[in-house]
């Protein structure tokens, strides 16, 4: 009896690991598909000043529908990583945005749009060459164009990015440490990386509504100490919004003001919100 019992474990268990380990294949293999025929998509995300209601900038999001299924970012953007295919996928992320972006600037000419890299496109492709020539392209200035790297790339693959950011960053790019307070980088090591930019996790943004503050007001702190902007991610409440205005942050990003939306209806929100675009604020960089 126990020794059935025992292999009809085994048995579900493999069955378990085959139907995980097939579905990543299968997953791999129609990314390849979607990236050789360009189907995937890039949605924007509006950030937005809650001091005035001004668009500060927007970040670009990977979409991608699998006979018309959403797959989540998360999932499709860790096998594209695994597998290398992070390099032709960012390339067409840069060239989409480079499009969008000339577009939208058209009738607004300050709107800015964040990018989320992997250091695999530091490691496997020339990514500053790509970003130049994406920009020359759809003759986009630098200050157009923001770029996001987590906080936990910075902690394992420093010395793999920082050539590049600091090359990207004598042309003018600026660049966003991203989920901030989650990838346990030192302060030290923070404060010597040229970030512009914290962007709070939205898992310290949550327990705001239950009236605990202490890591966003930490993080505030360390912002301002090291002279840095802050973008709160993930704000989803009227409550959250007004705590974050009280303690001292005001560029936010969430469900609350907007979600991510396609080109043609981010183009209706702005129209229809009357939206103006924020002027870009020089922040007093404290690194060496
Ligand atoms: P991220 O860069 O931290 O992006 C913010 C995530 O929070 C997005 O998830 C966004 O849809 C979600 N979000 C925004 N506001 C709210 C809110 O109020 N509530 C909740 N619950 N979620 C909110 P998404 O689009 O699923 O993307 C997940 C992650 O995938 C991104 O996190 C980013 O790390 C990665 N990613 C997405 N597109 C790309 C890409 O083109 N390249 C790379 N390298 N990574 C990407
Ligand atoms: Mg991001
Ligand atoms: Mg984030
Ligand atoms: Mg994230």
């Amino acid at each position: 009896e126990a020794k059935r019992k025992g292999r009809n474990q085994t048995v579900v268990f493999r069955v378990d690991l085959l139907d995980a380990v097939s579905r990543r294949l299968q997953l791999e293999q129609a990314l390849q598909e979607a990236l050789n025929h360009q189907e995937l998509e890039v949605w924007f995300q509006p950030i937005v000043d809650a001091r005035n209601g001004k668009v500060v900038a927007m970040e670009a999001l990977s979409r991608w529908f699998l006979d018309g299924i959403f797959v989540p970012p998360d999932e499709f953007i860790k096998i594209a990583e695994a597998s290398g295919m992070i390099t032709k996928l960012g390339k067409q992320v840069f060239d989409n945005v480079g499009a969008s972006l000339a577009d939208l600037r058209l009738n607004y000419p300050d709107l800015i749009c964040n990018i989320n890299l992997s250091v695999r496109q530091f490691r496997d492709s020339n990514l500053e060459e790509d970003i130049v020539d994406c920009a020359t392209k759809y003759q986009l200035p630098s200050s157009a164009i923001h770029l996001e790297l987590t906080e936990s790339m910075i902690a394992t693959s420093e010395t793999e990015i920082l050539p590049t950011m600091c090359a990207l960053v004598d042309k003018g790019y600026k660049f966003h440490l991203d989920d901030f307070g989650t990838g346990y980088s030192s302060l030290e090591r923070l404060r010597n990386l040229p970030f512009d930019t914290l962007k709070v996790d939205r898992s310290f943004i949550t327990p705001l509504g239950k009236g605990d503050d202490v890591m966003v007001r930490n993080i505030i702190n360390i912002g301002n100490e090291l002279g840095m902007s802050l973008i709160a991610e993930g704000v989803e409440t009227e409550t959250e919004v007004h705590k974050l205005l009280q303690l001292g942050c005001w560029d936010i990003q969430g469900y609350y003001f907007a979600r991510p939306m396609p080109l043609a209806k981010l183009k209706l929100w702005l129209a229809e919100n009357q939206t103006q675009i924020a002027q870009q604020t020089f922040t007093q960089q404290k690194h060496t």
